[in-house]
């Protein structure tokens, strides 16, 4: 209907937020001190502007204060204090930390704690409890677009850490190539760039959106790391990933619309 990218990937950030299946706004994992601390980011590939906030425990859409950073300040990351101080500012909506909490994902942490204390290893048996970040790529009428992604972060993580999904070019990107979202390892996606990988092998190595975006779930990371979802300048899709399952839908103006959880759907 006209919308621009940036607008659509708020207003489905937002959805997706409010939905306590996933880990993000509502029903966002818990850290190791049993609290919730929340990272996102949205970024306008056709200016290259861009916001994103971590650590934020009051805001309800963590996407919508990461587009006021981009709008409204001349930064592109806030963190923490100063991100809830800016989200006062910015007149966003606030909840208590409380308000996060779902017992699914309590239970997930108490098992995850009490694993750690048996195995003594950090890394879950069970990787897709570092899984369930959201995001939303947008190519509009106008060709402009856009990426967004909002988490909670990985269950039992250490208070102040801070994943991919804030980290524009690791777990969230878009320029005039395409348009990148992340979910996975966050650690993973910091330390190889993941996002901005695909549109540099775009740019610089002339491989189409699948080739890239295939390249850097399957050779660059491991197995079981994460997946992401990409649209390019044309409107191809790509949304691989190297977990079991990645829970993605995807749609465009002429009547494509799917929805998928494995990969022979
Ligand atoms: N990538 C997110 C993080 O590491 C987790 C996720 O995708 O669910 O914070």
């Amino acid at each position: 209907e006209g919308s621009s990218s940036l607008d659509v990937c708020e207003a489905v950030l937002c959805l997706l937020e409010d939905n306590p299946m996933f880990n993000a706004g509502k029903g966002a994992v818990f850290n190791e001190k049993g609290e919730h601390e929340l990272d996102a980011s949205i970024m306008d590939g056709s200016t290259m502007r861009c916001g994103a906030v971590a650590g934020v425990r009051t805001v309800k859409h963590p996407i919508s204060l990461a587009r006021k950073v981009m709008t409204e300040t001349r930064h592109v990351l806030l963190a923490a204090d100063g991100a809830e101080r800016f989200a006062e500012i910015a007149g966003v909506e606030r909840v208590d930390n409380s308000y996060f909490d779902t017992e699914r994902r309590r239970r997930a942490l108490d098992r995850l704690l009490l694993e750690r204390q048996r195995t003594g290893s950090l890394v879950p048996q069970d990787r897709r409890l570092d899984y369930g970040t959201v995001g939303c790529v947008v190519l509009d009428q106008g060709g402009r677009l856009a990426a967004a992604t909002s988490t909670g972060g990985m269950t039992a993580k250490k208070w102040g850490r801070v994943g991919d999904t804030p980290i524009l070019g690791a777990g969230n990107y878009a320029d005039s190539y395409a348009a990148i979202s992340c979910t996975g390892t966050g650690e993973e996606f910091i330390r190889h760039a993941i996002a901005r990988s695909v549109t540099a092998r775009m740019a610089y190595g002339n491989q189409s959106l699948e080739e890239a975006s295939s390249a850097v779930i399957h050779d660059v990371l491991k197995k079981d790391d994460g997946g992401l979802i990409a649209v390019d300048r044309d409107g191809n899709i790509s949304t691989p990933f190297n977990s079991t399952g990645m829970y993605r839908a995807t749609a465009n103006s002429l009547g494509h619309f799917k929805v998928a959880i494995f990969d022979d759907e």
